[in-house]
């Protein structure tokens, strides 16, 4: 199927209250433009010197998720114009952002990447953590830098029952902050292949790539 027919199969599928973030990491400008064209505005990538590339080249009305890891000496590039960061798991790079934010003067929005996945490789601060960060003066004196909600990725299995479990234990951590800090309201889970069970458990956000734009060439 066409990237454009992608898109619109997403946008009528999905929940009114679940926004669609475009994955497009490694695609050209063109594929990004076809979804653009067929009325789709966040897209998310994985590396910040992309994600700028890209920006500088595509309209202005783009609103721009980074989703991967973040090495703190590059917050600096996607300060003035990211939208929202999907993976923040420290307060040292909360620092950052804020810092960063405020030379821009703009507010960043950032949601903190919970661990929920068994897998050893998947990145992400425990619910405690989290909490701490939230509760913690340093954050609470920031002003440019804003934790909106929370993100989590599965394990990558085929067993449905175990992503499910994973994904409502986010669902349960974000209930329970959404309670305690107002400004907590996003919650980001989902990918391609578990999208469904994503949004059946409470996402708010879902992260899809290789289903919109077709499988992704490292090479
Ligand atoms: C690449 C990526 C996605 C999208 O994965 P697909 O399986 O292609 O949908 C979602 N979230 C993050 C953090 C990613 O890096």
């Amino acid at each position: 199927m066409e990237i454009s027919e992608n898109i619109k199969k997403y946008k009528s599928e999905l929940p009114e209250n679940v926004k669609l973030v475009a994955i497009s990491k490694t695609k050209p400008n063109e594929d990004l433009m076809e979804a653009y064209e067929a009325g789709q505005r966040i897209f998310g990538e994985n590396k910040i010197q992309e994600m700028t590339d890209k920006w500088e080249k595509l309209p202005k009305d783009i609103e721009w998720h980074m989703v991967g890891h973040v090495q703190r000496n590059k917050v600096k590039y996607m300060a003035p114009f990211v939208g929202l960061i999907h993976a923040v798991d420290s307060l040292k790079l909360l620092k950052e952002i804020n810092k960063r934010a405020k030379n821009e003067d703009r507010t960043i929005k950032c949601l903190l990447q919970i661990k929920i996945a068994e897998e050893d490789s998947k990145f992400g601060i425990s619910r405690e953590e989290a909490g701490e960060i939230l509760n913690s003066e340093v954050y609470k004196k920031m002003e440019n830098a804003e934790v909106v909600g929370l993100m989590g990725m599965a394990t990558f299995t085929e067993d449905e029952s175990q992503v499910k479990s994973e994904f409502l234990k986010l669902k349960a951590i974000f209930d329970d902050f959404k309670e305690q800090y107002p400004s907590i309201q996003e919650l980001s889970m989902g990918m391609s292949g578990d999208y469904k069970i994503a949004v059946d458990c409470g996402s708010t956000m879902v992260r899809i790539g290789s289903s919109i734009f077709g499988e992704r060439n490292y090479n």
